[in-house]
């Protein structure tokens, strides 16, 4: 079968991968999703269950690329280099972190910038490489097909992209963020990266600020004239697909471990905003994973949360709230978010499985239909509610939970005396002296979710999705842990941050008031420069 990828409001279809991975968006402003959600061979579990992470990334893959696009040896290559950075060698380990509990932490922190996004970033920054090398094979100079990547971040998504893209070919990368609205620890990050292809500009505001400068410059038809500007932020397929892997890693692990019984449920618990991440555990259980729930962990940013207790509104404001309140600031950051993108593509197949119509074209036009219409309500009237079957639909397949911040810090501190794992991967952070588990904020909210589904669902197996290295988000963890025995912060700290803070720097300010078109100057003059460097 041949893989392709249509858009979510209708307007394009029969893309290919590399086309999709190349885009981001689509060009009515919709998602790219993949035409037909693949099965997976009946003998997966017993096939699987031995592989090494890469290999199972490779098998999962494949299933979304076709050979006649990337052929199957290469696809294993840059699978490999992608996963090849990480520290750990199982890459993604599960820690049993309350096996009395049946909780487990899957730790997606083992990649280059120690948060979870490594694992898509990683592997996103290989793709382009792939595919801009084939491009401009034989070609020199102005020829070259050159890629311009332009992404705002409040911090994770920046460090990861940056440490994806360093040092490749034909692709330039600019990071915006607020400045002095980033920890301290993730602008050290961005910023010591010296590679020529890397920019990093802070811009006076907040991260919205930042936000909107990025979406002027993609519709901007005169950069676009000239520069082809990509996306790293999570509307990219290549993204959610890099994260499918992890779903069945875990899977996989706990099925392996000797505390496992076969027949007993297995839920599935993911701190979310975008929806990136979460989404991916949506497809690897319809390929035929068997989770029986995915568990939203929204923090006070609870549109999720709120979409699911409402019978399907989804609104950007609480219905009751009587002003736009914007986005709240919490101990968990990279959470903080008004909508979540990716809802779009679980929305339009849920609209699509639910349609009564005859043919799959049929449910494909109307489910496009659909979607175009509430993002449209969504704009002008700031929400939209989809019809029953469809929350129904949702229903069956997730919960959703929202963590405050006071029980994120309560959670934290709660972990840190009671869960004393004995036999963690190298790496996890734990006190030496007292051996508690030491969690991030983010992953934080993921296990107050699972304490409550836990109370719910006593004996079902919980795997909680760990986000970050808790020495992200020190101001948080040390709020806390400060008082707590045998505690102290530099003990978290991993060796490859100490003394980051203090190594050489390149950043750019963008002048007060430049406004979107200052910063596309800057952008033009920088490639410029960069190009000439080059030659
Ligand atoms: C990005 C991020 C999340 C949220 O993931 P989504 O895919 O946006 O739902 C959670 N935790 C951390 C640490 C992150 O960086």
């Amino acid at each position: 079968m041949s893989q392709r990828y249509l858009s979510t409001r209708g307007s394009e279809s029969g893309r290919s991968f590399e086309d999709v991975v190349m885009k981001g968006l689509a060009s009515d402003g919709g998602l790219f999703i993949p035409e037909e959600i693949p099965s997976l061979p009946s003998s997966w579990e017993s096939e699987w269950r031995d592989l090494s992470f890469a290999e199972l990334a490779h098998r999962i893959m494949s299933l979304y690329i076709s050979p006649s696009e990337i052929p199957s040896e290469d696809l294993k290559t840059i699978v490999e280099k992608s996963y090849s950075t990480f520290r750990h060698p199982e890459r993604t380990p599960v820690a049993a972190l309350d096996p009395k509990d049946n909780l487990y932490l899957l730790e997606l922190f083992h990649g280059p910038t120690f948060a979870f996004k490594d694992v898509a970033l990683q592997s996103l920054g290989n793709f382009f490489e792939y595919f801009l090398v084939r491009k401009n094979q034989g070609k020199t100079g102005k020829d070259r097909h050159h890629l311009t990547i332009v992404g705002a971040t409040s911090g994770d998504t920046g460090s990861a992209a940056i440490y994806g893209l360093r040092g490749k070919k034909d692709v330039s990368v600019f990071i915006l963020f607020p400045k002095g609205k980033v920890s301290p620890i993730q602008e050290a990050q961005m910023t010591s990266v010296l590679d020529a292809n890397v920019h990093n500009l802070t811009v006076e505001g907040s991260f919205d600020d930042c936000q909107d400068i990025v979406k002027a410059l993609f519709a901007d038809p005169d950069i676009n004239k000239t520069h082809n500007i990509g996306a790293i932020n999570s509307i990219n397929w290549a993204r959610i697909l890099a994260q499918i892997t992890y779903y069945f890693y875990s899977y996989l692990s706990l099925t392996k471990s000797a505390n496992y019984k076969a027949g007993t449920g297995v839920r599935v618990v993911v701190p979310s905003g975008n929806f990136g991440d979460i989404l991916a555990g949506w497809f690897a259980k319809q390929m035929g994973l068997p989770i029986s729930k995915l568990v939203v962990a929204t923090n006070e940013n609870d549109i999720l949360d709120r979409f699911f207790r409402t019978n399907g509104h989804y609104t950007k404001k609480p219905l009751d709230a009587p002003t736009d309140a914007g986005v709240k600031e919490t101990h968990s950051p990279a959470m903080d978010i008004l909508v979540s993108s990716n809802f779009e593509r679980l929305l339009w197949f849920f609209a699509f499985q639910t349609d009564k119509a005859a043919t799959s074209d049929e449910r494909r036009k109307h489910a496009c239909e659909s979607v175009s219409g509430w993002l449209s309500q969504l704009k002008t009237e700031g929400g939209f509610q989809v019809p029953a079957a469809i929350i129904e639909a949702a229903k069956a397949e997730f919960e959703s939970e929202r963590v405050s911040n006071q029980e994120t810090i309560d959670i934290i501190r709660e972990t840190y005396r009671n869960c004393i794992p004995t036999d963690l991967p190298a790496g996890s952070p734990r006190s030496s002296k007292t051996g508690g588990y030491i969690l991030d904020p983010h992953t934080a909210v993921g296990i107050a979710a699972s304490r409550r589904s836990i109370q719910r669902n006593p004996g079902d197996y919980h795997i909680s999705l760990s986000t970050a290295h808790p020495a992200k988000f020190a101001s948080a963890v040390d709020l806390a842990l400060s008082k707590e025995d045998g505690y102290t912060f530099s003990e978290v700290l991993p060796e490859e941050f100490v003394g980051l803070e203090q190594r050489e720097r390149r950043v750019t300010a963008v002048p007060h008031g430049a406004g979107w078109e200052g910063v596309r100057e800057i952008v033009k003059a920088e490639v410029e420069q960069e190009l000439e460097g080059r030659r």
